[in-house]
């Protein structure tokens, strides 16, 4: 899939940190930017007057080049659309809101252990950053065996192949393996919505990044809270955001070590990526997240029961079929594969859907890139806070303390480890059981096109530090 070929450059060369770096060391603090309120509409009428874009309707989300819909609400002080690009300048980073004290306990989570202190962290005390780690370290060896001896039972099927659905005809017409990414199956361990109606389970997948302060600095400043699905090798480069992630009250969750497609991996391998993230989140935060994510979705029963194995329940995006999932696609904007209009089309479809169904939601978003945490905190954000979405992390959604999140501060109540067979972590919602949809790779909701008029709103943002330093 292009995405992935996209994400494994970007990672591999590192333009985007290495540019992003050199911004961020150069920056000046936050608190001597003025703040402006910086007009929306260059690029982007649809989106400051209310008015309906006039503009054709884009065939595909790669190709859009206008709003099919209004925005009734952005923050004043976003990026404009036209702007939000692959060829955007870097721009600097903020600042982290706050930087967590060693030895501080979360106050968010009872019973939870003292934060250790992020100077511990050393590289060379983990696997290469961004590659399959090894199987044969004594840490992978431990865990394999530990998944052997789970009782969880590891199905024998086939690696897949990279391509997805059309490189993997056989296996896409296999609907015993559950691929979700495939076929949409999801099983009840699977975590697909939050079980309340009109409730976001936000989540942001691939960091920590150079980026994630700014979506940090919003998020506090407007008081939400999100499940950050975290690349190990991103928790070994970024441990004082992870912990402030962590600290300031969001839900952390693993999200692979380096970002590969699980199902073309071996059993080892998949529990070394596993392994290794639960790892560096527990040396940076003190606790063991017991949730993960599957980079692209590509999760089958043989990468699910071994998630399950190691006391990890998959958490999806919500999926109604195989043209209406919840993913804006922000992660394509990076690699101009989609355009700023595209994703926010695409919102708009999610918040329609999101109308339609009886359950709650989880929608797909990053905060890897500048991209990403521009539209997030520019648009989408704002403009989920005047649908009245109830916004939270996934643990909360599913109405479940903080606590239950995590390996050592679950206390097995409400929340039974994965790993006792007796999961209680998914929603259970109706429809939850078998999603259908053809054997087809897009996961885009390309070509639905709603138009949506609505009554311009102006956002008073309640905190005036999102996102000012990226005026500079
Ligand atoms: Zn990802």
């Amino acid at each position: 899939m292009l995405a992935g070929a996209i994400f494994a450059l970007s990672l591999t060369g590192l333009p985007v940190y290495g540019q992003s770096s050199s911004a961020s060391s150069s920056s000046s603090p936050a608190s001597s930017v003025a703040v402006t309120s910086v007009a929306v509409s260059s690029g982007a009428s649809a989106v400051s007057s209310g008015a309906t874009s006039s503009a054709a309707v884009s065939s595909s989300n790669t190709e859009a080049t206008a709003l099919t819909f209004s925005l009734t609400v952005t923050n004043p002080t976003a990026v404009p659309l036209a702007s939000i690009t692959a060829n955007e300048t870097s721009l600097p980073t903020i600042p982290l809101p706050s930087t967590a004290t060693p030895g501080a306990t979360n106050t968010f989570i009872s019973g939870a252990p003292a934060l250790p202190n992020p100077t511990s962290i050393v590289s060379s005390n983990y696997p290469t950053m961004d590659k399959v780690p090894p199987t044969d370290s004594d840490e992978v060896q431990q865990w394999i065996a530990e998944v052997a001896a789970s009782g969880i039972t590891i199905p024998n099927i086939t690696q897949t192949v990279l391509g997805g659905c059309p490189a993997n005809a056989e296996a896409a017409a296999d609907t015993s393996r559950c691929w979700w990414s495939c076929t949409g199956c999801v099983r009840d361990t699977d975590v697909q919505e939050c079980p309340d109606k009109l409730t976001w389970g936000l989540t942001y997948d691939d960091g920590p990044s150079f980026y994630t302060p700014n979506l940090l600095t919003y998020l506090t400043a407007n008081e939400l809270h999100a499940t950050f699905f975290c690349v190990g090798s991103r928790g070994v480069q970024f441990p004082a955001t992870l912990q402030e992630e962590f600290m300031a009250g969001h839900q952390v969750a693993v999200h692979t070590w380096s970002h590969p497609y699980l199902t073309t991996l071996t059993n080892e391998q998949i529990i070394a990526e596993l392994g290794w993230t639960k790892k560096i989140m527990k040396d940076v935060t003190g606790v063991t997240p017991n949730m993960m994510r599957p980079p692209y979705g590509d999760i089958d029963d043989r990468v699910r029961n071994i998630s399950i194995a190691m006391g990890l329940t998959p958490v999806m995006w919500t999926r109604m079929n195989a043209t209406a999932t919840f993913d804006t696609d922000d992660f394509d904007v990076h690699g101009g594969l989609a355009s700023s209009y595209g994703v926010l089309n695409n919102w708009e479809n999610i918040i329609t859907h999101a109308n339609e169904i009886d359950t709650g939601f989880i929608v797909l978003e990053h905060d890897l890139f500048e991209e990403t945490v521009q539209l997030a905190t520019g648009y989408i954000l704002p403009s989920a806070m005047n649908q009245s979405f109830d916004i939270k992390p996934v643990i909360s959604c599913l109405n479940k303390p903080m606590s239950d999140a995590y390996i050592e501060t679950n206390d097995n109540s409400t929340n039974p480890p994965a790993a006792s067979g007796a999961v209680t972590l998914s929603s259970g919602a109706p429809g939850s059981a078998s999603a259908t949809g053809a054997a087809s790779n897009s996961n885009s909701n390309s070509g639905v096109g709603l138009k949506v008029s609505g009554t311009s709103t102006a956002f008073t943002l309640s905190g005036i530090f999102a996102l000012v330093a990226l005026f500079l």
